[in-house]
């Protein structure tokens, strides 16, 4: 039963698991390679599409990193057509994506992205609309998406998400990522740190709104993170075993949203958080070098943060007081109109549904809130590190560990700390702050904590 639990990404390829959770676990991959060398197995793996042509979607960067190398080894028995975007920050959008269309080959039969995020986004999501299969080859442990069968892409100027495919295959050749720049190895062991408070929240709403939810998949994506956090300090070192360790966690937590066909393991509060500054930095206009992953391993800190502040709280005084009966709707969009410009009033109205301005559902969430209580305090106490573990590992691994460092003061700290889950439905701590009439206090708190205590 509890195979599924041994098993490394390298075996989890073509997966067929009935789980006691009631669904099947399924991963509907061909080939799963992570490890020193890999790579020149290449020319093998893609033995079955001999005689078709082979498309390389790479940026100058990637191929640099990877590309020349992945293209001599196709080269010795297949024709390869490649396009390389020269941009210093390659964009997914729709003018990218029209670039892939116009130099793609007719009767191409396989699409290999050489790339980490924004590349593989792009070939996933044009690999499922002209039905053509593609592998990756990872050039930097920075994020989960390598196994995500959604694409984040910018149309319109804003990030969306659209359906894409699993790829057939994934190499990821540790003697490549560990040649990445340090932020992106970093970046990735934040998105793995960023799965202690997935899962907090994935358990808080199982528990408070009956929300699917599977033990043995929390357990495989904690037990990565649990690896990830004992070999941390050797990512400065680019120590071959523990880039190998991110990047087999990278891929264990994509795959396991594919388990349960929703992020809900993968991405919490403190991706609500990164996403947060992320659009606000886009809307500002201010670029910066720092990933998704940088954002997010700043974001456990601060969501392990407002979790020990629920821990501390009484909730029976809660109650008395009364102040969560009542929620101010002027106040709500001053707040996200300060932090997402002009943004706001698409924030506004995706979330406007979903926000409890009736007194009577606040006081029943509540009164459910207070009858979970005992099974809450144990996921704030029982279940998550202490905050400082978390900043000291980024810390010491070289990696930012506070919001100043990407350019968040203090102001657009606290506004964001209450805006980050509007730009979501998803529950989690934050919510469950405002629900009991608490957010606005863990925000005045833990902005001390960052700003004048740390
Ligand atoms: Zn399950
Ligand atoms: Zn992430």
């Amino acid at each position: 039963m509890n195979d599924l639990l041994n098993f490394g990404a390298n075996q989890m390829s073509g997966l067929r698991y009935e789980c006691r959770c009631g669904r099947n676990h399924n991963v509907d991959i061909e080939n799963i390679m992570i490890g020193s060398g890999v790579i020149s197995s290449l020319n093998q793996a893609v033995q079955r599409f001999a005689g078709r042509k082979i498309f390389i979607i790479e940026d100058k960067n990637t191929r640099m990193a990877a590309g020349d190398r992945v293209e001599a080894l196709l080269e010795e028995e297949i024709e390869v057509y490649k396009y390389v975007f020269d941009d210093e920050h390659f964009i997914p959008n729709e003018s990218s994506i029209g670039r892939i269309v116009v130099e793609i080959p007719e009767d191409t039969g396989l699409i290999v992205a050489v790339g980490s995020g924004s590349i593989n986004d792009m070939a996933r999501f044009i690999s499922f609309k002209l039905h053509i299969p593609y592998i990756i080859i990872a050039t930097a442990p920075s994020m989960d998406g390598y196994t995500s069968t959604v694409s984040p892409l910018i149309v319109d100027g804003v990030k969306t998400t659209y359906n894409a495919v699993y790829p057939n295959m994934i190499i990821a050749d540790t003697d490549i990522l560990k040649e990445a720049p340090m932020h992106m190895l970093h970046a990735g062991l934040g998105d793995i740190l960023g799965k202690y408070t997935a899962l907090a929240d994935w358990r808080i709403s199982s528990m408070l709104n009956g929300e699917y939810f599977c033990d043995l998949v929390e357990e495989l994506v904690l037990e990565t993170i649990k690896k990830c956090m004992g070999v941390a300090l050797k990512i400065k070192d680019r120590n071959p075993e523990a880039i190998e360790s991110i990047m087999e966690a990278l891929v264990l937590s994509g795959l396991a949203i594919g388990m349960v066909g929703a992020s809900r393991p993968a991405s919490g509060e403190e991706h609500h958080l990164s996403h947060c500054w992320e659009m606000v930095f886009m809307d500002r206009g201010i670029h910066t070098k720092w990933l998704h992953g940088n954002y997010v391993g700043i974001g456990v800190g601060i969501i392990i943060e407002a979790y020990r502040y629920l821990s501390s709280l009484n909730i029976k005084k809660v109650y008395e007081k009364g102040t969560y009966r009542h929620l101010d709707r002027d106040k709500w969009i001053n707040v996200l109109s300060d932090v997402y410009g002009k943004n706001a009033e698409n924030v506004i109205r995706y979330k406007a549904d979903f926000i409890n301005f009736d007194t009577d559902i606040r006081e029943k969430n509540m009164i459910k809130i207070m009858k979970n209580w005992d099974g809450i305090k144990h996921v704030c106490d029982g279940f998550l590190p202490d905050p400082e573990t978390v900043r000291n590992v980024l810390k010491e691994s070289g990696a930012v560990y506070h919001p100043k460092e990407v350019g968040i003061d203090r102001e657009l700290f606290r506004k964001s700390f209450i805006a980050a889950k509007d730009i979501r439905k998803r529950y989690g701590v934050l919510q469950l702050l405002e629900d009991i009439g608490e957010l606005e206090a863990a925000a005045d708190e833990i902005t001390d904590i960052y700003y004048s205590r740390l």
